[in-house]
């Protein structure tokens, strides 16, 4: 039997929004058909654009590298919780705080699977990938450090959401918040931002893949995440 695959990736193109002072993704033709009769482009993105990784080293000195993240944490048993309407009394505001009582509901389902030596890969759906590419994308939900702290306390070693953070973004790089950042990284744990499609694999059992390209020395990377029923 075919197996279904849920993409649950953002596009990359010249409309991709970046995050507040980080690079943009481009590509130009390298090889055209007309003048080589083959193509190939050339692709300029950051190591934060689109759906992507942060890995240890983005903030931590010292810190894992893309490279040196092992890949049995990168696959692993989702752990969707639902942030939406249908998961709360009322759909997250804007700059509205992801807190423990938010988190707690989840807890026996995420330690079951730690316990039985699974690393679950547990992901926030906030519902807020459907402003991307909008302004109303900047002023998503965030989490709280100390919700932050519980998970990294609990075993959880990758957190995903589908925002441009799991901390607040605000627009002026003077001010960047990074508490969350820095509580996940500094545990030697990953995050994975911009998912979309998470209602997908809300219902049921599914396996997530966050895996990112082999850039040697690089905190982060492009991703494709995807994800399919769990045998
Ligand atoms: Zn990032």
């Amino acid at each position: 039997m075919k197996t279904e695959v849920v993409d649950l990736s953002q596009i990359l193109n010249k409309d991709t929004p970046a995050y507040p002072g980080d690079t943009c993704f481009s590509s130009c033709p390298h090889l055209t058909f007309s003048e080589h009769g083959v193509r190939v482009q050339k692709i300029s993105i950051g190591t934060h654009t689109g759906t992507h990784i942060d890995v240890p080293s983005h903030f931590i000195d010292e810190g894992k590298t893309v490279e040196q993240v092992s890949l049995s944490w990168l696959v692993g048993p989702a752990v969707v919780i639902d942030l939406t309407q249908t998961g709360r009394d009322k759909d997250l505001q804007k700059r509205e705080t992801i807190g423990l009582d938010d988190l707690k509901p989840y807890e026996s389902r995420i330690k079951r699977y730690i316990d039985s030596g699974e690393t679950p890969i547990v992901l926030l759906r906030t519902g807020w990938s459907k402003y991307w590419a909008t302004e109303d994308y900047i002023p998503h939900p965030f989490v709280a450090p100390h919700a932050a702290q519980w998970l990294v306390d609990v075993g959880v070693r990758v957190l995903g959401i589908d925002t441009f953070s799991p901390d607040e973004t605000v627009v002026d790089s003077s001010d960047f918040v990074t508490a969350v950042h820095k509580i996940v990284l500094g545990a030697g744990a990953v995050i994975v931002e911009n998912l979309t499609n998470l209602a997908a694999i809300q219902e049921g059992e599914w396996v997530v893949s966050v895996v990112p390209l082999k850039l040697e020395g690089a905190d982060g990377s492009p991703i494709r995440a995807c994800a399919w029923r769990k045998e």
